[in-house]
């Protein structure tokens, strides 16, 4: 089995535990065939873009990885891209700066810089910031540059986590169906994003329903990632993803190279 983890933090990442070396290290001890390693890039409406990440010495060590590894394992050089709108100048000189194989765009961060992660779901209506946060997807999907969108449904994990209901997602079928159509138009897809299998909410975002959905819409790029922020969830999850994809009707995993697609039959 062809198995790929394309969702992986670092201790580059702020929130990252694990060393880079011992994240490819816990891939090849898991049996995997292919990573990207894709630590954080979130952008803030009034900072440059080297606040979050020490840029250098980060995009370096990545390349020297991939080389190191990559007769054990192919080692791809990504980011996670959280909100280009809120700095898209920002976004863009990074992007310029550090050619790499793959961008996970991401929303994390909404009005104010406020990740959705300290939103107080007991106080607020989830089905107002929902509807907020799929309007932030759109506008990303419209005008910035990336190759999938990353965990779509990330306000579930924090409703449920905050207040233990599992979101409605179907109620905004209509809205996500645009997207996922801008998405696979532009020749984009989107990431079965398994955190919430490993911990979390028992869920994969976006959930069986929604992932149906974006098939059906006619979607065919799609990742697969854990979003292990510790060495230990590297892969852990990754045939039970690529079964649940071939349920959910898809035939094909994919993984990207230089920005490029590469498709692996399931
Ligand atoms: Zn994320
Ligand atoms: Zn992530």
């Amino acid at each position: 089995m062809f198995l790929t983890d394309d969702h992986l933090h670092t201790s580059f990442s702020f929130d990252g535990k694990a060393q880079p070396e011992a994240v490819c290290r816990a891939a090849i001890e898991r049996g995997l065939s292919e990573i990207t390693l894709t630590d954080h890039m979130d952008i803030f409406s009034d900072k440059p873009y080297t606040y979050i990440l020490d840029c250098d010495r980060w995009y370096v060590t990545m390349k020297e990885l991939a080389e190191k590894y990559g007769n054990e394992l192919r080692v791809h050089v990504g980011i996670e891209l959280g909100q280009p709108q809120c700095n898209p100048g920002e976004a863009r000189a990074f992007l310029e700066k550090y050619p790499l194989d793959f961008i996970i765009g991401s929303v994390h961060n909404m009005e104010n810089d406020i990740d959705v992660f300290d939103y107080d779901f007991k106080a607020l209506d989830y089905r107002q910031v929902y509807a907020n946060y799929v309007r932030w997807l759109k506008e990303l999907a419209l005008g910035y540059d990336f190759d999938i969108m990353g965990h779509v449904t990330y306000p579930s994990r924090y409703i449920y986590a905050q207040t233990g209901v599992k979101a409605d997602v179907m109620a905004l079928r209509e809205q996500f169906a645009e997207i996922f159509k801008i998405l696979i138009e532009s020749g984009r897809g989107i990431e079965l994003n398994l955190s919430g299998l490993a911990r979390g909410q028992g869920d994969t975002m976006p959930e069986g329903d929604l992932l149906r959905l974006y098939r059906e819409c006619g979607g065919e790029i799609i990742t697969l990632g854990s979003d292990a922020h510790v060495a230990e969830q590297v892969g852990s999850v990754a045939a039970r993803g690529q079964e649940l994809l071939k349920a959910a009707g898809f035939k094909y995993i994919t993984y990207f190279e230089g920005r490029k697609p590469q498709f692996v039959k399931i």
